[in-house]
Order: C-alpha cells, then sequence, then structure tokens
C-alpha cells in the first residue's frame, strides 16, 4: 500500500481485474487481487460475519451491487457497516485502507449542521437530517420527495466529484414517503456508472414493494456477546452478564442499559406490568394501557426487555424444575404476541390491555 499503484482508483482497479489484466502492484493488491485479499475495509464490522463475508466477496470479485439493503435489528451495525461500504467504494488505495484522504473524509461527521459524512461523494439521507429551510419540507411524516430532489437527484449525471464512487446512503429507508420512493425508482433501477445506493432498514416489511425489489439484501443479525462485550470495552463501558443478556445482540439498548436512569425506566415499566398483573381486574389493565409510555418504538422496546426479563426468570425456573420449561415459557411468549401485535401495526393500548389480561390468567 501507499505505492504509486495507489493513485489507481478503485472502479479502474475493479474493471481491471474483471478483464484479468495484470499491472505492477503492491503485495496487498496482488492478494486483494487473486482473491486473498487484504480488506482493512470491513475489519471493524464486528459480530456480523455474514454481512462482512457478502461484502467482501462482492469487492474481491470487483461485483459491488449499485444498491444494497441492509436489513436487521436496530442497533446492531446497520449503518456503521453502509459507512464502510461507502468508505471502500471511494477509498483511494484497497477498498477502506482507513488511513487515506478519502477514508478518513468518509468516515467523519460534520460537527456543525446536518450531521454527514465530510466527504462529498458520500451523500447521506435520512428524515429530518436536514433542516426544513435547506430542504422545504418538515419531513412530519417521513423523508420527504423535497429532501430527494435536493441532495440525491441532482447528484445524479454528473458522477463522483472525487471520481471514483459515488454512495448514496439512506437511513431509515422504511421511511421514504410514496412520492419521495417513486423519485428514487428510476435512478435506483439504472443508477449511472460508479453510483451506489445502500438502504437500511430495520423495519423491511414496512419498505414499499417497488424500492425493496430493486435492491439486494445483505441481512444483519444480533451482535453475539463477545461483540457486544468488545464494542462497550472500546467506549469504556464494562458491561456484566444481565446487561450483555438484555442487550439482545444490540449496542444500543446496551448503551442504554449502561445509564442507570434508562435502566431505571425499564425496571418501572416491569413493576407497572406486574402490579396491574396481581390486581387481576380489568380497570387495572386499562388503566395501564393508558400509562403506556406514548411513543410506538419506545413501547416495543420495552415490551422487549419485560420478555427478557420474563425469559431470564423462567431459565432460573426451569433450572430448579426442568419439566416445567414449557409452562414457564408460557408468560414469554404472551409479551412477544404484545410485541408483533404493536409492531403489525396493532393498536398498543389493545395489546396492552389483552397482554395485562393473558398474563393474569397464568398461575403466578
Ligand atoms: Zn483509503
Amino acid at each position: 500500500m501507499g505505492s504509486v499503484r495507489g493513485a489507481v482508483s478503485c472502479a479502474e482497479r475493479r474493471g481491471a481485474h474483471k478483464r484479468g489484466e495484470a499491472f505492477g502492484a503492491s503485495a496487498a493488491e496482488m492478494r486483494y487481487r487473486s482473491g486473498l485479499k487484504e480488506m482493512p475495509g470491513f475489519d471493524d464490522l464486528l459480530g456480523q460475519d455474514a454481512a462482512k463475508t457478502t461484502l467482501e466477496r462482492a469487492f474481491s470479485l470487483g461485483k459491488v451491487h449499485h444498491a444494497y439493503r441492509f436489513e436487521g435489528p436496530p442497533g446492531v451495525g446497520k449503518t456503521f457497516a453502509a459507512r464502510l461500504l461507502a468508505r471502500a467504494l471511494v477509498c483511494e488505495r484497497v477498498a477502506g485502507c482507513g488511513t487515506c484522504s478519502s477514508c478518513t473524509r468518509a468516515m467523519s461527521l460534520a460537527t456543525e449542521g446536518p450531521e454527514i459524512p465530510g466527504h462529498p461523494d458520500v451523500i447521506m439521507v435520512g428524515r429530518g437530517l436536514y433542516p426544513a429551510s435547506l430542504i422545504g419540507s418538515q419531513e412530519s411524516t417521513g423523508i420527504s420527495v423535497d429532501q430527494i430532489r435536493k441532495i440525491v437527484l441532482p447528484r445524479m449525471g454528473y458522477g463522483p466529484h472525487e471520481g471514483r464512487a459515488l454512495v448514496i446512503i439512506v437511513l431509515d429507508a422504511d421511511e421514504l414517503t410514496i412520492a419521495a420512493a417513486n423519485s428514487l425508482l428510476k435512478t435506483l433501477e439504472e443508477p449511472p456508472q460508479n453510483t451506489h445506493f445502500i438502504l437500511v432498514t430495520s423495519r423491511p416489511k414496512r419498505l414499499i414493494d417497488t424500492i425493496a425489489s430493486r435492491t439486494i439484501r445483505v441481512r444483519f443479525g444480533p451482535l453475539p456477546k463477545a461483540a457486544l462485550r468488545t464494542l462497550l470495552h472500546t467506549e469504556g463501558l464494562s458491561p456484566d452478564e444481565d446487561l450483555l443478556e438484555r442487550a439482545q445482540g444490540s449496542l444500543d439498548r446496551a448503551r442504554l442499559l449502561g445509564s442507570e436512569e434508562e435502566r431505571a425506566t425499564y425496571a418501572n415499566f416491569v413493576e407497572a406490568v406486574e402490579k396491574a398483573v396481581e390486581a387481576r381486574d380489568p380497570g387495572a389493565a386499562v388503566r395501564f394501557a393508558e400509562s403506556r409510555p406514548g411513543e410506538r418504538d419506545v413501547l416495543l422496546d420495552h415490551l422487549r426487555y419485560l420478555g427478557t426479563s420474563y425469559a431470564l426468570r423462567e431459565r432460573e425456573r426451569a433450572e430448579r424444575a426442568p419439566e416445567r420449561l414449557g409452562e414457564f415459557a408460557e408468560d414469554h411468549r404472551i409479551v412477544l404476541r404484545a410485541a408483533r401485535a404493536i409492531e403489525q401495526n396493532g393498536s398498543p393500548a389493545l395489546a396492552l390491555e389483552a397482554l395485562i389480561l393473558e398474563l393474569s390468567d397464568r398461575p403466578r
């Protein structure tokens, strides 16, 4: 690395690789071209081996697709991976060396104004990312067509400023409004040369079909505990086993639970559920349902915490009475059912009432 070959762009290199052309190359590039690649670009992607392999293979074969959709639960590294892919595409050396100016700028985020990457060829869009004064829309219902028209479309057809690749990252792509999605369809299907889209979503079912069908899925799963622990350590946190268990593979949730204050709100929710269940009274169920956290996502998060609490409790009980494992697991299933109903756009109030009533019927 750092040789004169460093001046060859990724796109040119991929082209040469495809054509099987030989040119003087550094050892790293020789390995890269022979498939024994050295791609520091994705080394930082911890705990997502399947996604990492997919992306590395795409690079080593010179077949990076023009439109990906990164799917998986919240807080498992999808956006980070999108930024690593963008970095690898605009890198001046070998697929995300991490040290060249392009890599550095691709990974840095502006500290003033919209929090977007410092590289002009890495474009980020997301609901509310840009001020209404800039895009002319408040975006109360989702990523507006105005944002796409102002930020994305003007860049199509002119190629990357710096010659390598133009990358558009769409955060929470399931929040694209119909008009915004429609304005992207043609470009998504046949983007200009060296242009790549990466759509990030933790709610793939809400993604508009015509958008989903034009993108290649890369799946992200919950982070394994070891990866979670390593990531938290790098942030100066020392998670205990209980926190790792409750984080359920999400770095975001682990960070939240690392805060005493946040953990108390989850614990309060569990306590409120228990109280309503113990009351064994429909009135208590209704009152609890009315006092729930207002936002759907927050409520879902609390329900997942409750589910994990039950799962942990069941595990303990089952150790004492293994023959009753199925019975113990029922509470957990009831919670998951309520969460699923809310996820599928059911009424949160009704789902919570049903939750409390069903749990009340269970032997405590
Ligand atoms: Zn680089």
